[in-house]
This record gives structure tokens, C-alpha cells and sequence, in this order.
């Protein structure tokens, strides 16, 4: 049975709490210790699947095809953590199951209550995390979102409380994350809030042994420390200040030198060997200080949220350091190639194009006009999932003659469907949790730029859409538009199509599952190396001698 920690956050919500999990789970494992890691979300959504990225972020997507919080996201990026299903419960979700055994009968003859069956029923989502053998840890990380003092979290607060005491005498320890602010008018960080949110908790009952402070860019000083620690009740050692650091990934260097994985470790009654940190270390350095540059495209709609293609984000932070390169990765709005813009005013000065995921026929011709520009200027091209949807419609239209070739999701009545639905996905009417989800085997095809690019021959991808390659049209684009079909995902009757590329040009390649979730700081993801790799080696072919001495902002 592991060691049980909790984080908390308080004052305001997007205070850091998934990335001071990640980091604990980060220095845990580097003092060799197996971690496990879960988020607990109480909006009311059973997943966040159907929620809008733009507004709650990107849905990350587990190996076994839970759409999960994007937090799960920096729990992967951070740990080896195995992220699946029991990584992520939400309110919903809970009701769900509760609701479900009262109608079977289950709890016969009793009234059902948030205080025990709801809360039962979350100790049992956080007890079977790590419940098969496989799955046990040292000590097990549970994040819970939204703020202390909201009305939809309190169940789950609750549940922690039961669970400190489930487990007396063994220790268990809370860690609340919070923002302490600077006021300008008073010239100084206000604890207060702090204190505030501290005691809400312990209204609650949870008593928290560390407490992080957000600080923005000012750091805590000695006087506030002592504060937080003598209103809220903690040692001072315990007291954390965490100011903005860029990149993320030196935030747990920033904590590490501040004893939080000793205190942590202290508090459960702990010891582990000390944490060799010098990879990751090396990894921040590099992102630091790139010795060249690429500037990307990422054509799609506009983006207001950065959190929405969070992992892509990432995928690229990691890819550059690969190529000791910094990847400067700039949104394009693709309506502006419905509206008279050229592809090539807008797209001459990147050095490559990615089209990522995404739903609904909104900038999708602009899209298809900026796959064409980059086809036929031989600018290095990544597609990913949408963005390979969208390279066959392009090919389709300019190769093969077929003006009206679509999506069957963006024109129901298109005479060619070469992106369409298969029958398995035709009676689906639900939409939570009902896409293509999770890992899939894809073959990879010798020869081929995919290949070259993960070096084996069979790999594991994760997906997340509804909508495939046509097969019919298969034969005519490897004719007539120089598309190679580099890997496949075998089925008893047919083959599913799960990448593709072009025979003539330097790097042209799409995927329909989503590489980057699968990305790893110190691992980073093949197809986005091999890609920065070529927009690197476009740059260079293009501007004589400036690869190694541009400037880097
Ligand atoms: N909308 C497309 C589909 O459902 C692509 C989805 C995506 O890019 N994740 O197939």
C-alpha cells in the first residue's frame, strides 16, 4: 500500500497545483521511488471529452482511451506514472457510478448521501489506483482541482479528511498550493489570502504539512514565511515559495532547492536515496540556451487559450532541445486564406507547417489552401490527426481531379468521401466517450520517412477522432499524387490508414493519431524531432550560414 499525498489549491484557480504535483512525482522518482498519480475534477461532466478546449484546455488522451484533464498531461511529461483510467474521476463521474448501484439496488433500504456513498465511492476511485500489483507505488500523488471554498469541491475535501484518518497512524500529507499576491499601493506580498484559504481547509478538517506560494515575480521574503507558518499552523521549513520560472520544467529544480521533496518524504515518515537531477537539469539548460532556431506555422483557428494544444506545446519544447534548437511555434488563422490572403504571403518566411487536431468545417478550405502551398513549395509539412484529414482532401482535389472531395464531416453530400466514416462509427449517437480512443499498433512501412523517423517497425499511437482514410481512393493518390502510405494499423477484414507521407519532398508527413501525447522532455516524440530536424535543415538550405547565428529572442 503506498504513502498518500494530497494537493490542494486555494485563492484562485490555474495557481499550479498539476505542475507542483508532477514536479513531487519528478523528484520522488529520482530518489528512485515508484510514484502514482490521479487527478480528482468536480466539475459535472463525466469527462471533460465533450468540453470546449478552448475554454477548459486540451483533452489529453490515456493509452486506454480516457479523455482526461490536461493536468494528466504534465503528469506524463514529469513521471512515469502509468496514466489511465483511474487517473482522472470527476463529480460526474461518481454520481455516475453511485447513481447506477442505487438502481440495481444496491444500497437497498438506505437513503444515498453525499456523506458516506459519495464519498465512499471517491476513496474507492483513489484506493483502486493502485490496487493491482502492477499499479502499486511508494506513494501515490492525488491532485484536487478548483479552489478550496467552492461548493463542488467540497465532497471531495471531505473524502481526504476520511482518508487521513483511514489511514492513522500511518501519515499522509497535504499539500496546499496558493497564490500569494503583490500589491503594488502597499508594496509588498500579502499573506492573507493564504491564511484565509488555509483556514477554509481546516474548517474542513485537513490540516495541510506544506504549503506552496505562488509569488508571480517576486519572491517570498523571511517575514512572510514566518507568517504563513505561524497563521496556517506549518513549519517554516514547510512554507515553499514558488515565483514564475520559465521554462516549467525548471520549477522543480526551484523546488527541489527549497527541501520540498525532503519535507514531503519527512512527513511521511520517509527515506529515499538522493535525486540525481543532472538530465533534466542539462534538458532546462538546453531549452535555455538553443544554439539555433526554427520558426513554425501552426495553421488552425485562433487561439486564445494557450492550454489547447497543450501537449503539441510541449511536444515541440522537447523536439527543439533534440535538435539544440528553439521551435518558435506561431498560430496562423486559417480563415485568412478564405479572405484573399495568399498562403504564401503568410507562410513564405516559416520554416515548417503543422496543422493540428480539431472539429467543425470552420477554416477548413483556408486549411486545405495551406497544405497546397507547403506541397508544392516543398516546405516541410506535419499533419496531425485533422491535419492529415486535410492533406488527403488537398491531394485529392488537386491530384486526382476531384474538386469536391471533402470530409464527410464537413459536406455530408460530397460525390468523394475520401475522408469518411467507417461502419463501426455510423450508428453512434452519443458523443461523450464514443471516438476512435487510445493506443492503436500501426505498422510502419520500410523505406519510409516514418520509419527512418521512430527507427522500428511496429509502434503504439494514441487517437482521438471519429473520421478515417477512404480506402477506395488508396490506389489513386499513390498513382497520381506521390502518397505513400507508410503505416497501417492491421484489422481481421481491412487495414486502417495511420499515416502517410510524400514520395517527392523533403518532409511531408501525417499522421491520424496524435503523437504528442506521447512526448517525453527527456524522450522526446520521433515524428516531431524528425520534422524540427527538417525545418532546421530547410532554414539552413535557404539562408546560407544564418542556422547557427540567428538571434534568439
Ligand atoms: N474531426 C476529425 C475527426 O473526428 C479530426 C479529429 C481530431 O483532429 N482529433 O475525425
Amino acid at each position: 500500500m503506498p504513502k498518500y499525498v494530497f494537493i490542494t489549491g486555494g485563492v484562485v484557480s490555474s495557481v499550479g497545483k498539476g505542475i507542483a504535483a508532477a514536479s513531487l512525482g519528478l523528484l520522488l522518482e529520482a530518489r528512485g521511488l515508484k510514484v502514482a498519480m490521479m487527478k480528482l475534477d468536480p466539475y459535472i461532466n463525466v469527462d471533460p471529452g465533450t468540453m470546449n478546449p478552448f475554454e477548459h484546455g486540451e483533452v489529453f488522451v490515456t493509452d486506454d482511451g480516457a479523455e482526461t484533464d490536461l493536468d494528466l498531461g504534465h503528469y506524463q511529461r514529469f513521471t512515469h506514472a502509468k496514466i489511465s483510467q483511474k487517473s482522472n474521476a470527476t463529480t460526474g463521474g461518481i454520481y455516475h457510478t453511485v447513481i447506477e448501484k442505487e438502481r440495481r439496488g444496491e444500497y437497498l433500504g438506505k437513503t444515498v448521501q453525499v456523506i458516506p456513498h459519495i464519498t465512499d465511492e471517491i476513496k474507492r476511485r483513489i484506493r483502486m489506483l493502485t490496487a493491482e500489483p502492477e499499479d502499486d507505488a511508494d506513494v501515490a500523488l492525488i491532485e484536487v482541482g478548483g479552489t478550496v471554498g467552492d461548493i463542488e469541491g467540497l465532497p471531495f475535501l471531505e473524502a481526504i479528511r476520511q482518508f487521513n484518518l483511514d489511514l492513522y497512524p500511518q501519515p499522509c500529507c497535504n499539500i496546499h498550493v496558493t497564490l500569494v499576491p503583490f500589491i503594488e499601493a502597499a508594496g509588498e506580498l500579502k499573506t492573507k489570502p493564504t491564511q484565509h484559504s488555509v483556514r477554509a481547509l481546516r474548517d474542513i478538517g485537513i490540516q495541510p504539512q506544506v504549503i506552496i506560494c505562488r509569488t508571480g515575480t517576486h519572491e517570498l521574503g523571511p517575514d512572510q514565511r514566518r507568517k504563513i507558518a505561524m497563521f496556517c499552523n506549518v513549519t517554516e521549513e514547510a512554507i515553499i515559495g514558488a515565483p514564475d520560472v520559465s521554462p516549467v520544467y525548471a520549477i522543480p529544480l526551484n523546488l527541489k532547492k527549497q527541501g520540498y521533496d525532503d519535507i514531503v518524504l519527512h512527513t511521511l515518515g520517509m527515506t529515499a536515496p538522493e535525486a540525481d537531477m543532472k538530465a533534466w537539469g542539462a534538458f532546462v539548460d538546453k531549452i535555455r540556451h538553443p544554439a539555433h532556431e526554427v520558426r513554425i506555422a501552426a495553421v488552425g483557428k485562433y487561439v486564445e487559450h494557450e492550454d489547447a494544444y497543450k501537449s503539441i506545446n510541449e511536444a515541440f519544447v522537447h523536439a527543439g532541445v533534440a535538435n539544440d534548437c528553439k521551435v518558435r511555434l506561431e498560430w496562423v488563422d486559417s480563415e485568412v486564406f478564405e479572405n484573399g490572403t495568399l498562403p504564401k504571403d503568410k507562410l513564405a518566411p516559416f520554416d515548417g507547417v503543422v496543422i493540428g487536431p480539431g472539429f467543425g468545417s470552420r477554416g477548413i478550405e483556408g486549411k486545405i489552401r495551406a497544405v497546397n502551398y507547403v506541397r508544392t513549395s516543398r516546405k516541410p509539412f506535419f499533419g496531425i490527426c485533422l491535419g492529415m484529414q486535410i492533406a488527403v482532401i488537398e491531394m485529392s482535389r488537386n491530384c486526382l481531379g476531384l474538386p469536391r472531395a471533402n470530409s464527410t464531416e464537413f459536406d455530408t453530400d460530397t460525390p468523394d468521401p475520401v475522408i469518411c466514416l467507417l461502419s463501426e462509427q455510423r450508428g453512434v449517437r452519443e458523443l461523450g466517450g464514443t471516438m476512435r480512443l487510445g493506443a492503436y499498433r500501426c505498422n510502419l512501412r520500410e523505406g519510409t520517412k516514418a520509419r527512418e523517423a521512430y527507427g522500428s517497425e511496429s509502434i503504439d499511437e494514441r487517437h482521438r477522432h471519429r473520421y478515417e482514410f477512404n480506402a477506395a481512393y488508396q490506389q489513386r493518390l499513390e498513382k497520381e499524387a506521390g502518397l505513400v502510405v507508410s503505416g497501417v494499423h492491421p484489422k481481421s477484414d481491412h487495414e486502417l490508414v495511420e499515416i502517410i507521407e510524400l514520395r517527392d519532398h523533403p518532409w511531408f508527413c501525417a499522421s491520424q493519431f496524435h503523437p504528442e501525447f506521447t512526448s517525453m522532455p527527456l524522450r522526446p516524440q520521433p515524428l516531431f524531432r524528425a520534422f524540427v530536424k527538417a525545418a532546421l535543415e530547410f532554414r539552413k538550405s535557404r539562408v546560407p550560414g544564418e542556422a547557427t547565428a540567428v538571434p534568439i529572442a
